[in-house]
């Protein structure tokens, strides 16, 4: 697993996807860059995401709101009181942790126990064995299973309760270890704010104490009744927005799946108080069909429904991932109620409400949200694609499957030779086929070679003019993932090629 996520770190650096940040500086930690692939990969799926959430909805808009906001946003949202993360500090090492996920990871230690248990039994069983079956069964697999369901839920019941001294005493009652030396000497937990704080204002005396966003949300909700009146909107209706997002993490660890500065993209879904269960249930399903749309796998994905609720909340789950580290949070669906709009209405003492026509009637609409981390659907993509592959004669290949609607760059035109007039021809083809795709040329190495290297950056198709191109005008097609090549016209590479990358 960890060999797996470290391949997966490589690679990104390898092949232009992600940099640390000021990296000739020794890095930022938990801040990162994207290079020349990883910049078309992220745009990419941010614009399948707003296809799907706002070109595909009539009653769904995109804004994008500043990242600065007036500091009374983050009284009224609850930030400035309440979002924190109950923070441990060991004190040999004198390092500091959340205590949330020193827990959760413990839990996922027990969690890797079931699926090596379950994987030494699919050996064992062949194809007798049935996992659902064996889960329900096996009295070991049901005792590490019991354990993670205690746990967990006494720790959200503690935090839920403010109540730290427990948080504590579970951390100690697991006998969790300090995870760099192994210290189970730990201090009492407390709350730390996320939010990074700025000044506005050039004199000292009059700058004004601002926030870095934590999350894109609350720039809906200021301009909720803008959008709705200015685009006549009628509830129920969307609005979304992406953009950068800013978290003074603690545990900055994992790479680009929690980052101190990070990209969100929120949909707020304004609804008829009353309604809230349907559209919740509505949006968990459409939110998740568009994870399958992908088609990395069914398997990879699972809701875990929160039983401890932020402040905000009255429902809320997670679609979790299988990350090379375990299933993890990819994207939340949380049902907000009217808490923002009303705290809003409250400190700004302007009414945010929604006349309906149909009741004949103004009131606080409710709120159903998606929100979704562009960098951590990055990871996952870019994980669940890198494959190393055994071929038939005997030597594996790196590969990876990017989906073709996501991959940076559609397809390489290669020349077989540097001679004979075959790369003016191959140039041609990248000129008249750059209008509507990504395309590269490369002529350096044999083809093979190329071959890998295309494989290796994710790019689905490599077309190649070699002698026979100047006879009639066709080239070879080479699918990335299947490895099989076709002769085709040239004439018809743009619909071949558009059938694949196309949504
Ligand atoms: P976590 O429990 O992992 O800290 P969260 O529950 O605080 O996440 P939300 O506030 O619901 O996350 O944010 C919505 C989405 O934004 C998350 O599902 C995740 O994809 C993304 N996200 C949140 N924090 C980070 C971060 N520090 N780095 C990258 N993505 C993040």
């Amino acid at each position: 697993q960890d060999d797996q996520f470290k391949k997966v770190i490589a690679h990104a650096k390898e092949y232009g996807y992600v940099f640390q940040s000021s990296e000739i500086y020794d890095g930022l930690s938990a801040v990162y860059d994207y290079g020349q692939n990883g910049a078309e990969l992220k745009k990419n799926i941010r614009d399948y995401w707003w296809k799907a959430m706002v070109q595909m909805h009539e009653n769904i808009v995109g804004i994008d709101a500043a990242i600065f906001m007036h500091p009374t946003t983050w009284k009224a949202s609850g930030h400035v009181d309440a979002f924190n993360d109950p923070l441990i500090d060991n004190k040999d090492s004198k390092k500091r942790y959340r205590a949330d996920v020193l827990i959760e990871d413990y839990c996922a230690k027990i969690e890797a126990k079931i699926d090596k248990e379950v994987a030494k039994a699919a050996k064992r069983f062949g194809e007798a064995f049935n996992k659902e079956e064996f889960l329900s069964t096996n009295g070991r697999v049901l005792g590490y299973q019991e354990k993670i369901n205690t746990t967990l839920s006494r720790m959200a019941k503690s935090l839920e309760n403010e109540d730290l001294a427990d948080v504590k005493a579970l951390i100690e009652e697991l006998e969790i270890a300090d995870p760099l030396t192994g210290s189970k000497n730990w201090t009492d937990v407390k709350q730390f704010n996320l939010m990074f704080g700025t000044k506005l204002g050039a004199s000292a005396e009059n700058a004004m104490d601002l926030y870095l966003r934590p999350e894109t949300a609350q720039g809906i909700f200021v301009n909720f009744l803008n959008v709705q009146k200015t685009g006549r909107m009628k509830i129920p209706f969307g609005i979304a927005q992406t953009g950068k997002a800013f978290r003074n993490e603690i545990v900055a660890r994992q790479f680009i799946f929690r980052m101190r500065e990070f990209e969100q993209m929120e949909m707020q879904f304004f609804i008829k108080p009353g309604t809230q269960q349907e559209w919740y249930e509505h949006w968990k399903d459409a939110r998740l069909k568009w994870h399958l749309s992908l088609g990395m796998g069914e398997d990879n994905y699972r809701f875990h429904d929160h039983e401890k609720l932020a402040h905000y909340a009255d429902a809320a789950a997670d679609i979790e991932f299988k990350f090379p580290f375990g299933f993890k949070e990819l994207e939340g669906i949380h049902s907000r109620t009217d808490f923002d709009l009303s705290q809003h209405e409250t400190y700004s003492g302007k009414k945010l409400q929604y006349f309906d026509p149909e009741e004949n009637k103004s009131y606080v609409p409710y709120v159903l949200e998606t929100s979704i981390g562009l960098d951590r659907m990055f990871l996952a993509v870019f994980s669940n694609s890198l494959q190393e592959e055994e071929l038939e004669n005997g030597t594996t290949r790196t590969v990876l499957k990017l989906p073709s609607v996501l991959a940076p760059i559609k397809a390489a035109v290669l020349p077989l030779v540097k001679k004979d007039g075959l790369p003016e021809i191959a140039r041609q083809i990248v000129d008249d086929l750059k209008w509507d795709f990504n395309i590269s040329y490369d002529e350096k190495d044999a083809v093979g070679r190329r071959y890998r290297r295309q494989d290796a950056n994710g790019t689905p198709f490599c077309i190649t003019v070699d002698h026979d191109t100047l006879e009639d005008n066709t080239v070879t097609i080479r699918y990335r993932d299947t490895m099989e090549q076709k002769r085709v016209k040239i004439d018809d590479l743009r619909s071949i090629i558009k059938q694949e990358v196309d949504v």
